[in-house]
């Protein structure tokens, strides 16, 4: 090579970067139920049409991601897009289903103003709730509870977070119905701010893994003192502390939420696709 050739300075350290992976450039994802299989045509939920059209103006020949929790993520292109259908061509696999089963965790919350329960819905996902349970309590704020607004905003997380699976919103129920109806084989770990209570990191590690569980977080007034005494008293419930300070609700529930994943490993894993 002649001396005076401008050469590209050798990498300080590490490998030479990896080509893209293929796919890593189709950013918009799209999740559609049942099996994804390469080859395929699939046609996409109304919703995500809408989406793809007026939001993103997406146009026959674009890449799209495809997935769902059964299915894994595929690579896929656009084939076409009308006014309320659009079809994919599936080219390849992303990613395959996930072995074995994570943290299985259920939120049940008491719903609080609009702002803050948005937040509370997308940010739960984010950290890998896996349901979603407004609870109506004697201090309830609001009685009424938009799920599908609820159910909206979870969507929205999903695919932002890069998830595979969706996040069910289930409909308001009372207290007393939620426990009544409440599994036997999953704890519900009760965040009461005040009384005798275990820290919830101790009661989290006692749960059996892969952890399946709950968690309920009471209203921004907190549980009426009736509603403290059935949570003490019932046999599937364990009445856990966050540490000396009263948080906002939705604080409580996130950083319950942080706190439980990772007593139960799930902050310690990164999916293949992102190692
Ligand atoms: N009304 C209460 C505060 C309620 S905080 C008051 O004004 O004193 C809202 C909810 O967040 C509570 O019902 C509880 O579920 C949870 N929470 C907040 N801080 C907590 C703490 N230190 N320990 C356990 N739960 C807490």
């Amino acid at each position: 090579m002649p001396s005076d050739m401008p050469t590209r300075p050798a990498p300080a350290c590490g490998p030479e970067p990896a080509a893209p992976a293929p796919g890593a450039k189709a950013r918009t994802r799209v999740f559609v139920p049942g099996p994804l299989t390469a080859g395929d045509d699939v046609r996409l939920p109304a919703e995500a049409v809408h989406h793809l059209r007026t939001v993103l103006r997406a146009r026959p020949g674009d890449r799209i991601r495809l997935f769902n929790a059964g299915a894994g993520e595929m690579l896929g292109v656009l084939t076409d897009i009308g006014k309320a259908t659009a079809a994919v061509r599936i080219e390849a696999v992303l990613r395959s289903p996930p072995e074995g089963s994570g943290p299985d965790l259920w939120l049940a919350f008491a719903p609080l103003k609009k702002t803050a329960m948005d937040v509370l819905a997308e940010k739960a996902v984010e950290l890998g709730v896996t349901r979603l349970m407004p609870v109506l309590t004697r201090y309830t704020d609001t009685q009424r509870v938009r799920t599908d607004r609820l159910t909206a905003h979870a969507a929205g997380a999903v695919v932002q977070s890069e998830r595979l699976d969706a996040v069910p919103v289930a409909e308001p129920v009372t207290l007393n119905r939620l426990l009544d109806d409440w599994p036997d084989d999953r704890p519900l770990l009760a965040a009461v701010e005040s009384g005798p209570a275990s820290p919830l990191a101790s009661a989290a590690a006692a749960v059996p893994r892969p952890l399946r569980a709950g968690l309920l977080i009471g209203p921004e007034g907190g549980f009426a003192p009736p509603e403290v005494d059935l949570l003490r008293r019932a046999r599937k419930v364990r009445c856990v502390g966050l540490g000396p300070r009263v948080l906002r609700a939705e604080t409580a529930a996130l950083a319950a939420c942080a706190i439980l994943q990772a007593v139960a490993g799930d902050l310690a894993d990164r999916p293949p696709h992102r190692e």
